[in-house]
């Protein structure tokens, strides 16, 4: 009875697959011209959740998530420069080299996050062709036409346009989601092939292909429209993103996909809220960039960063501080503790009816905590409040009930995902920690005390303690 919040009709509904058991699932994945900064990362984090909710709850998922690697222009309406182009000439490197290299730093992110990777990664570059049959689809359904730069979407051909984002069209024509070009037939028309420059004009594009219509790229949205259906096929069962991506990227998403075969995208809609800082959205343009190596530069396990998104739900913004997140890793090292005690204590053997039923009594609360649109502060709180148990009922704990419990953890660990079963986090030092601990070892040899002073204070900062016992430094996590 798992319940998730559909936006398109702005309320939790009862989650039913299509297909008995199975589920299909789309997320709108990254656009590698930078790295991913923590917001990001937490809708990847929330994405990671609903699968593992999922899979707890007896589903089985296919899960399909895009890079897009091409032609996403820095403004959303379609004009501007593309932004993997002015990457590539800000780090003097080939369009091609960027996108790879910010792939590999964004899957490197992932697995660091403890987050599952999706079945099917695809990359926008390798589904040209079948971006160009579903523009051809479209445009033989009456949904197109061609105007100088290229060819668009004629949002007035399709009558649900505004149902995902509840837009009304009229407050549009003032608002900023939408910038003029005059040649388009409505304004919050879009582009699903852009031309590349004339050869006049002197530009050569890296990325571009032969298409029906020219030379030239696709636009943003349809790159998700064409893999999802792919993928998936049509109607699937749950397509993610950001809050951000409901007005415009979903929005044109639906019309596309919607317009060529005529039957629904996708049928639950799940949208992430913003993680904030400052009072602002954290973004790749707005300057207040934190990624996932900032955090672990500053003595952070990226399991700290899992355990802070956590904290709210998925559907409220989250505001990042270094001391909200330094309370983030002391909570998880707390955690870690209780649970290694209750391994320590965990043998085998029978468990008394009694003790059974008091952790089906848990177990029922964590399903209704995961059921109810993946609530994982409360979820977090079924495991606390279990634990609190176990310590007061400790006199009478068997090592079987021990044992009993401590599998149970494991299991609710297949969601959390924080390896409460695997070795302990305090006994981890991080590479870069230990750098600045032999660093600061030899600067004592060689009797530079400023500068030793300086390392352990650079240590003490990442959250460890260095100690000059009669054996020589040692190091432990504060
Ligand atoms: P992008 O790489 O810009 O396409 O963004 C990747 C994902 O991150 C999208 O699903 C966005 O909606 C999401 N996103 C962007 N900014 C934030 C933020 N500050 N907090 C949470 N998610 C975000
Ligand atoms: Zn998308």
């Amino acid at each position: 009875m798992l319940k998730l919040y559909n936006t398109l009709s702005r309320s939790k509904k009862l989650f039913r697959p299509i297909k008995g058991k199975n589920v299909g699932l789309y997320s709108c994945g990254p656009t590698v011209y930078n790295y991913a900064h923590i917001g990001n990362l937490r809708t990847y984090v929330f994405v990671d959740i609903l699968k593992k909710i999922l899979a707890y709850h007896g589903y089985k998922i296919r899960h399909v998530m895009n890079i897009t690697d091409v032609g996403h222009l820095t403004s959303d309406a379609d004009i501007g420069e593309d932004k993997l182009l002015l990457a590539a000439l800000r780090e003097k490197r080939s369009v091609w080299d960027i996108a790879s290299y910010y792939t590999d730093v964004f899957k490197k992110n992932i697995s660091d996050l403890h987050i599952a990777s999706p079945d099917i990664w695809c990359k926008a570059t390798d589904h040209i062709p079948q971006q160009i049959e579903l523009i051809k689809k479209l445009e033989k359904g009456g949904h197109t036409y061609r105007i100088s730069d290229g060819i668009y979407f004629d949002t007035a051909t399709f009558k649900n346009y505004t149902t995902l984002a509840r837009l009304k069209l009229s407050d549009q024509k003032a608002g900023a989601r939408v910038e003029e070009n005059k040649e388009k037939r409505n304004p919050w028309d879009f582009a699903l092939w852009k031309f590349s420059p004339t050869l006049e004009s002197g530009v050569k594009r890296e990325m571009e292909w032969e298409s029906p219509w020219g030379v030239g790229f696709p636009g943003w949205h349809i790159e998700c429209s064409a893999m999802s259906t792919f993928y998936l096929g049509q109607p699937f069962d749950i397509h993610t993103g950001g809050i951000d991506h409901i007005s415009i990227h979903h929005t044109n998403e639906i019309a596309q996909s919607e317009a060529a075969y005529k039957k629904q995208m996708a049928r639950f809609w799940v949208h992430a809220e913003f993680l904030v800082i400052d009072n602002a959205r954290m973004g790749k343009s707005e300057g207040n960039f934190i990624t996932l190596q900032h955090i672990i530069d500053r003595g952070f396990d990226p399991l700290d960063y899992r355990f802070f998104c956590f904290s709210a739900h998925y559907r409220s913004q989250l505001t990042f501080s270094w001391d909200a997140l330094a309370s983030a890793r002391e909570g998880r090292l707390h955690l870690e503790s209780q649970v290694a005690h209750i391994s320590k204590e965990a043998g085998t053997g029978a468990v008394s009816s009694g003790m059974r039923a008091l952790f089906g009594v848990y177990e029922k609360k964590f399903l209704a905590a995961t059921a109810d649109d993946l609530n994982m502060p409360k979820t977090l709180s079924v495991l606390f409040s279990f634990l609190t148990r176990i310590n007061k009922s400790k006199k009478e704990m068997t090592p079987a009930e021990y044992g009993y419990a401590y599998k149970k953890i494991l299991a609710w660990d297949a969601i959390f995902g924080l390896r409460l079963g695997e070795e302990k986090s305090e006994q981890k030092i991080p590479k870069y920690v230990m750098q600045l601990f032999h660093q600061r070892t030899e600067a004592r040899k060689q009797k530079k005390w400023k500068h030793a002073d300086a390392l352990r204070i650079e240590i003490q900062r990442a959250g460890f303690s260095v100690e000059d016992t009669q054996e020589g430094p040692t190091i432990t996590r504060i």
